[in-house]
């Protein structure tokens, strides 16, 4: 690797994060001052592993009023600012099944409520993928490469989505976090002891 990388600009980092899956981290030295500040306070926010809460199964919503709307909004925001391509509600400590993900950063918010997932193709691929709950891990996970997802929208209108590649990645990331699992749960054996490692040595220095 040549040392042109350590002049990589922020949006070709954030790129290579969109590659590399859901909320992944991005190098904090390729972020200018006031991006990585707003991204530090962002994930202070952000439930981090060793919190019960992400341990939790979510619970379905049966209200479709102003609060959810705003609290949308609220995730959204949160998610941009901490550089993250989704963000699910039990990730803030909310245990209810909303989930809310930007493929595209000219995109519009997608907000997911009690979402299922009716059909996921035979077809699978390993992709890298980080979590916005747990910095610095960096797992390869195996998930299937296109899905029907069904779910209702922030107004309470069923909605029905084909997803493939990485809007399909993402969606099954953060549907996972509304039932308490994470990326750790999904990857190797090997894989997962040296994220272990990382996030304790992460929580020594901290
Ligand atoms: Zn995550």
């Amino acid at each position: 690797m040549s040392d042109s990388t350590t002049e990589t600009s922020a949006e070709t980092a954030l790129e290579e994060d969109l590659e590399a899956g859901a909320g992944a981290e991005p190098r904090e030295a390729e972020l200018d001052p006031e991006t990585a500040a707003r991204r530090k306070a962002a994930l202070a926010q952000i439930r981090q592993f060793g919190d019960p809460v992400l341990r939790t199964k979510a619970r379905p919503i049966e209200r479709f009023d102003d609060a959810l709307r705003e609290e949308v909004q609220r995730m959204g925001d949160l998610m941009d600012d901490a550089i993250g391509v989704g963000l699910a509600a039990t990730q803030v400590g909310v245990v209810h099944r909303l989930l809310v993900y930007r493929i595209a950063q000219d995109a519009q918010l997608a907000a997911l409520i009690n979402p299922e997932i009716e059909w996921s193709g035979r077809d699978t691929e390993s992709m890298e993928e980080g979590c916005l709950s747990l910095p610095r891990v960096l797992v390869d996970v195996d998930r299937p490469i296109h899905v029907r997802v069904r779910a209702l929208n922030e107004y309470g209108e069923p909605i029905l989505i084909e997803a493939s590649g990485l809007e399909a990645r993402v969606i099954q990331h953060e549907i996972d976090h509304l039932d308490g699992v994470l990326i750790l749960d999904r990857t190797s054996r090997e894989q997962r002891k040296e994220a272990m490692r990382n996030l304790r040595e992460a929580e020594q220095a901290a």
